[in-house]
């Protein structure tokens, strides 16, 4: 039995994945999908009812969602967390859209360690175990700003930038021992990250807040619509199933067409 609009797809039964900011959005559903895979997921992040009302979607599916409460800005607390991993999904993340003359430091510093230390910390509390058994799947996932910036959003872009980077080197150093590291980088996608910027996106660009989406969100894609947050999860899914083997170092970009121009 599995719940609506979730397909049994088999193939991850027996595996351990670890999905962070899995209490919302792209990270909830990433969660759901591994688990109708079969892959017992641990859900972490910092919310503990939004983790509770993950799991409780996830009764009925081939696997299971346990929930971990933990606040990334411990990137002690993070490498710990991850070992035991057989897949890694790094998915927390915040935004914050200001000039950079207007930025708080204190700001920029906690994404980037949320961002890209707590990813680092995690990659290096999972190897171990990953590189022992033969066999681990890293799934970072970045945005088209790690390929492309946006005014306003200094440490969101730097962030990924640096995430996609970290994803190379991972791929580099895991290829001997079994283990594949990629990005995911969509578009703007319907979560509340998207929904919570609207307002400040207005201020920064100076429009009403109704303009923002075509105006600002989907003004370089083709696609005129925002990206699902199913659609991600799938081409997580597809990074950790069987056809994957040789999909290392890259990017799955799910952009609508901004990056073709
Ligand atoms: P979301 O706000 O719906 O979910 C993010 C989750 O991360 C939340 O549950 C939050 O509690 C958790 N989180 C944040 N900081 C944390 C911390 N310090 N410790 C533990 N958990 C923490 O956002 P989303 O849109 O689903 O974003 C998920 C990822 O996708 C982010 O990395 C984001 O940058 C990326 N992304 C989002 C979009 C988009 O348009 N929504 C586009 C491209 C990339």
């Amino acid at each position: 039995m599995t719940s609506p609009g979730i397909p049994p797809v088999p193939g991850l039964h027996g595996r351990t994945a670890l999905v962070t900011g899995a209490a919302s959005g792209i990270g909830a559903a990433c969660a759901l999908r591994l688990a109708a895979a079969g892959a017992r997921v641990r859900a972490l992040d910092r919310d503990g009812d939004g983790l509770a009302e993950v799991a409780g979607r996830a009764r009925g599916l081939p696997g299971a969602v346990e929930a971990e409460v933990l606040d990334l800005v411990d990137p002690d607390a993070a490498e710990r967390a991850a070992a035991g991993a057989d897949i890694l999904v790094n998915n927390a993340g915040v935004q914050l859209v200001r000039p950079i003359e207007e930025f708080p430091p204190e700001a920029f510093h906690a994404m980037l360690t949320v961002m890209l230390e707590a990813p680092f910390r995690l990659i290096r509390g999972a190897l171990p175990g990953m590189y022992a058994r033969g066999w681990g799947r890293i799934v970072n996932v970045s945005s088209v700003h790690g390929l492309r910036a946006s005014a306003f959003k200094s440490a969101y872009v730097t962030a990924k930038h640096g995430l996609e980077g970290l994803s190379k080197v991972t791929a580099l150093e895991g290829a001997p021992h079994g283990v594949t590291s990629n990005c995911v980088s969509p578009g703007y996608v319907r979560t509340p990250l998207v929904e919570k910027q609207l307002a400040d996106q207005a201020a920064a660009h100076g429009i009403p807040a109704e303009r923002v989406l075509a105006d600002v969100l989907l003004a370089d894609s083709a696609v005129k619509r925002l990206v699902e947050p199913e659609e991600v999860a799938e081409a997580v899914a597809y990074l950790c199933g069987p056809h994957a083997t040789s999909v290392t170092g890259t990017t799955m970009v799910l952009d609508g067409g901004w990056t073709a121009h």
